[in-house]
């Protein structure tokens, strides 16, 4: 097949054009670079089956392809919250820039939605089910609102013009290839820890999130766009459910070095408890993580290492 990653050089997506790749189908990727790097893909640039085009998915685009993965848009806080306008303009054009091409060529569409379309659980763990408790006017609306109406967009195009579609809600996802700077807290604990750097802690360290291994993700990704029992959305994400506290003291142990655990100011609307309910990916995908978090943190220090 011929497949459009769009944010095809960020972290997800250059792992994502990898694996699309080594099964044998042409990639194109789309990527305006804001927090993508060709770092990511320059292994890739050589291959006669991969093609790179800079562009901006809030303005239209036109390819000939059977797939369309559409990934981009900025997943830390700190960068979806530098220009926050911007950050809907990319959830919501480009989610209808992406259908009105699948509309138009009759390929398959997969939007890479978030565990924060729940927002700060009031339902724990959280099933698909569960509509979710979003602040619409707080910092992180711009993400999580954006996020919610490209599902929207999503469900709409496919009841009202039959457009093939496949919604994941993707829970807080690590490894290979996270910008150094990126600002989320896996990336964030071992970038400190690895240069000797105070490990920054917000809050009280006691809110939990799940973190799932970027290769189970990814397998995940491609079982469900490739299956025609459900559309979703569908929740992917690793359920072992850990605080901060235990994030950073495992961190420094598998790094080892002197950093120090400093606490810092709690930012406004974040959201104190997360784990996937993933009932739904177990029974019609027959999925679930591989790689846990120790493992898989071990694999993302190694990377890191390499990159500082
Ligand atoms: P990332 O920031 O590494 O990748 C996003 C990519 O999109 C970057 O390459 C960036 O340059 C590109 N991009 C941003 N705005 C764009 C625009 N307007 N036009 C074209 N390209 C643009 O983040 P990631 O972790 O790889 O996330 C990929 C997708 O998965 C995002 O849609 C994110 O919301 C979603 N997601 C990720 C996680 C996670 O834990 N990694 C969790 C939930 C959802
Ligand atoms: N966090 C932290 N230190 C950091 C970065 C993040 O304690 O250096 C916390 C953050 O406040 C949140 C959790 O780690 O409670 C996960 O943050 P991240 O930005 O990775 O993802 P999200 O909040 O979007 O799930």
């Amino acid at each position: 097949m011929r497949i459009l990653v769009t944010g095809g050089a960020g972290f997800l997506g250059s792992n994502l054009c990898d694996r699309l790749l080594a099964d044998g189908h042409e990639v194109i990727c789309i990527d305006n670079f804001f927090t993508g790097r060709k770092s990511n893909i320059a292994h890739l640039l050589g291959n006669p089956h991969f093609e790179l085009v800079r562009h901006d998915v809030i303005d239209p685009f036109k390819f000939e392809v059977d797939q369309i993965y559409n990934l981009a848009c900025p997943a830390s806080p700190p960068h979806y919250q530098y220009n926050a306008i911007k950050t809907v303009k990319t959830s919501v054009m480009g989610a209808i820039n992406c259908l009105g091409l699948a509309k138009r060529v009759r390929a398959r569409v997969f939007q890479a939605s978030t565990s924060e379309v729940y927002g700060d659980p009031a339902v724990h763990p959280q099933p698909e089910s569960y509509w979710g408790n979003v602040n619409p006017i707080g910092i992180r609306s711009c993400y999580d609102e954006g996020k919610r109406v490209s599902e929207t967009l999503f469900m709409d195009y496919h009841r009202q013009n039959d457009v093939d579609i496949r919604i994941v809600r993707i829970f807080n996802t690590y490894g290979p290839r996270m910008h150094p700077d990126d600002g989320r807290v896996v990336s964030n604990f071992i970038v400190q820890a690895l240069k000797g750097q105070d490990i920054t802690i917000y809050g009280d360290g006691l809110q939990t999130r799940s973190f799932c291994y970027v290769d189970d993700l990814i397998e995940g990704f491609v079982r469900l766009m490739n299956q025609t029992e459900t559309i979703g959305p569908m929740n992917l994400g690793n359920p072992g459910e850990f605080t901060m506290l235990q994030l950073a003291e495992l961190t420094l142990k598998l790094v080892g070095g002197k950093s120090k655990i400093v606490f810092r100011p709690l930012p406004n609307d974040d959201p104190k408890q997360r784990r996937p309910d993933i009932t739904l990916a177990r029974k019609i995908l027959k999925w679930e993580p591989t790689v846990q978090l120790e493992e898989g943190l071990n694999r993302t220090i190694a990377y890191f290492k390499t990159q500082i």
